[in-house]
């Protein structure tokens, strides 16, 4: 049988790729890859072409089957491309342990090093190198038998609780429901939120209004609902989801296994010799040390803390807070996202903001019909730089049944050298969910899918621009995950920017750029309360650092972490039943542990590169070329440090941020 995913193509062949391709193509290609690898790790003398460059083959050979079948399985999902997706995970799962505990591999990667040819590497090739040493050895691979065994035990455990406390946590949430029959107690609620519990009370049979503990339903009524009671009520059962309090009180209770994770994670770390799980979590990243993510965090509580006073809000309790924000929001602005929108038709954006980018860094980016696409909705793009095509992405951008929600950029090919000398171009697919064009008129995008279109794409120009030669570090490929999302954030800014807006923006009958007394209106708003907003973040990443910095700690220990925290920190206090660490998902059941500062991490980076604009000109070509140079073309080929200075001249500064956020 013929299988597009093992042909070699530019492009993905989308037309003829199918479901069923899918698992016969990943194991071919793992069984090659298992075969060509044995051999590596017993070859002679390794050099660069005979070991790293054969591994990016290998590596890329699969990454070219499975993006499109990964790709495939969110934009046009089906029961049979959900089966095919989730049969070939386990295999790719199984076969990355294999390769990051394989000995012989890691001795070769060793002897490389070690050898006469390394010092003729190039900088990126070194990085390459080093961080596969690096990834071996926090795979456990150097240590002793029984060691090593226990480390693999630790892995697979984890995997296991850390699922569990997710369960759990969506468990709770689903567990609890309120029915209202008497609308008078939804009084204050909006029509759509209405109908939502309605639709939520429909959809089990029951008459009335339904309220829930899912993100869209709890959020309405803590926004909107005039009846004090019913928020408080319903607070409650949220801020003590899977814990020992509240209205479910031990019945998804995840206390002991909190306790088992740090534990393990505590065992981990000391295997490979780390004082902490927080120190071995630093390690890939661009933090240097836990007292120096300490200090970050408590320095930015400090300055934000006089901006978030201004507000009068000690006289509330904790579940008046979202609603009586929203009645001063409305107050203050008078503006909603409604207004704006007109202004926003999704062509006139995209081609706004592919202009911007064009003028930023010297590009000419325009739609070409030489690909094969996988729905109408889709357009293909390529990039041209002084005449030479360099890259090209695929824009998918409107919400449709069967297609993920969420806005994300995936990589579809990397910018790498081919072993016939040849250069593969960097490809980006890059997917949102805006509501779609109805009735022959253009999607009018709310001010933030505009910024959402704006982030996306600036991950997509990190992943393109790129000039590194090998994948590992090619695009975002072996960027330091608190330094990630510094061109995303970064790229959002010229949604602020008035020339920027003029360009992006025409209202939909008239033509006419937003006007700039509605920017003002914006720009007024866009900082309502973040000073609070900026307190909660270093809370929880205070409080995330702080529980892996030390020992295994309980559950009991683990409460007074928090709320030690919060009484040096926290403008609001909750009250004391509140379990907030119960469901903390990011750190206990994703890839956040002792990591989920990088979210303020990587918007100070953000902030201060985009002030190098502000001082220089948010249009200097000069600027632009900088941090074309500086930072999107290096992609992971040096520590993310290096690279913000040599743009910055300096090292990162938060006074940016804090401007931004107005609290200075
Ligand atoms: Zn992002």
């Amino acid at each position: 049988m013929s299988n597009p995913l093992l042909e070699a193509h530019v492009l993905p062949p989308f037309k003829s790729i199918a479901p069923e391709h899918a698992v016969p193509a990943v194991e071919a290609i793992l069984a090659e890859g298992r075969a060509a690898i044995a051999l590596l790790a017993e070859a002679g003398e390794p050099s660069w072409a005979s070991l790293p460059a054969r591994m990016e083959d290998l590596d890329d050979r699969l990454s070219q089957a499975w993006s499109p079948v990964s790709h495939l399985n969110a934009v046009v999902n089906s029961p049979a491309w959900r089966e095919a997706y989730n049969a070939c995970l386990p295999m790719l799962s199984a076969y990355g342990t294999e390769l990051g505990q394989n000995a012989g591999l890691c001795n070769a990667y060793k002897q490389l090093e070690a050898g006469s040819g390394f010092a003729s590497l190039n900088a990126a090739q070194k990085k390459v190198v080093s961080n596969a040493l690096r990834d071996f050895r926090l795979s456990g691979v150097d240590l002793p038998e029984a060691e090593k065994k226990r480390y693999a035990e630790i892995a697979e455990r984890l995997s296991t609780i850390c699922s569990k406390f997710a369960d759990n946590v969506l468990d709770a949430t689903q567990a609890w429901e309120k029915i209202i029959t008497d609308e008078s107690a939804l009084a204050g609620l909006p029509d759509s939120a209405r109908a939502l519990l309605r639709e939520l009370a429909r959809a089990k049979d029951i008459q009335g209004y339904r309220v829930t503990l899912d993100a869209p339903a709890y959020i309405a009524v803590m926004t909107h609902a005039d009846d004090r009671s019913l928020r408080q009520e319903l607070y409650t059962a949220f801020v003590t989801r899977a814990s020992e309090q509240g209205p479910q009180a031990g019945q998804f209770d995840n206390s002991a296994i909190m306790e088992e994770i740090l534990a393990l994670r505590f065992e981990q770390a000391q295997l490979l010799g780390y004082g902490s799980y927080a120190e071995l979590s630093l390690v890939p990243k661009m933090a240097e040390s836990v007292p120096q993510v300490l200090d970050f965090l408590l320095d930015l509580a400090r300055r934000a803390r006089p901006g978030a006073d201004k507000f009068d809000i000690s006289d509330f309790q904790p579940w008046d807070q979202a609603y009586a924000s929203e009645k001063l929001k409305e107050a203050k602005y008078a503006i909603s996202q409604e207004q704006v929108r007109p202004y926003f038709p999704a062509p006139r954006v995209i081609d706004g903001m592919l202009r911007i980018a064009e003028r930023l860094y010297g590009l000419e980016i325009r739609p070409s019909t030489t690909a094969e696409l996988w729905h109408s909705d889709a357009t293909y793009y390529e990039i041209f730089e002084q005449g030479s095509k360099i890259a090209a992405f695929y824009l998918d951008p409107y919400a449709r049944a069967n297609k993920r929600g969420g806005a994300w950029m995936a990589d579809c090919r990397v910018r790498r050298r081919l072993p016939d000398g040849s250069l593969q171009l960097p490809v980006a697919f890059l997917t949102c969910n805006f509501n779609p064009p109805v009735d022959g008129k253009p999607a009018l995008l709310t001010h933030g899918e505009v910024t959402t279109l704006f982030h996306e794409f600036g991950h997509g120009l990190h992943h393109m621009l790129t000039r590194v030669e090998v994948a590992a570090v090619s695009g975002i490929n072996g960027v330091s995950w608190d330094a990630v999302e510094l061109p995303s954030q970064f790229f959002e800014n010229w949604c602020w920017d008035k020339e920027a807006l003029g360009i992006m923006s025409g209202h939909v009958e008239t033509g006419e750029p937003l006007p700039e007394a509605l920017l003002q209106k914006m720009l007024a708003a866009r900082n309502f309360q973040s000073g609070l907003q900026l307190l909660r973040q270093v809370e929880f990443s205070l409080f995330d650092m702080k529980i892996h910095a030390g020992p295994a700690l309980s559950s009991a220990a683990i409460q007074v972490e928090l709320n030690t925290l919060r009484a040096q920190i926290a403008v609001l206090k909750p009250p004391a039943f509140n379990r907030f660490q119960h469901s903390f998902t990011h750190i206990f059941a994703g890839g956040y542990a002792a990591g989920y500062y990088s979210y303020k991490w990587a918007e100070v980076l953000s902030a201060d590169a985009f002030s190098r604009f502000e001082e220089e000109g948010v249009f200097n070509p000069d600027t632009g070329r900088s941090f074309r140079d500086n930072i999107l073309a290096q992609g992971g080929s040096a520590d993310a440090a290096e690279l913000f200075r040599a743009f910055r001249g300096r090292d990162p500064s938060v006074d940016a941020l804090l401007r931004h956020s107005g609290l200075k």
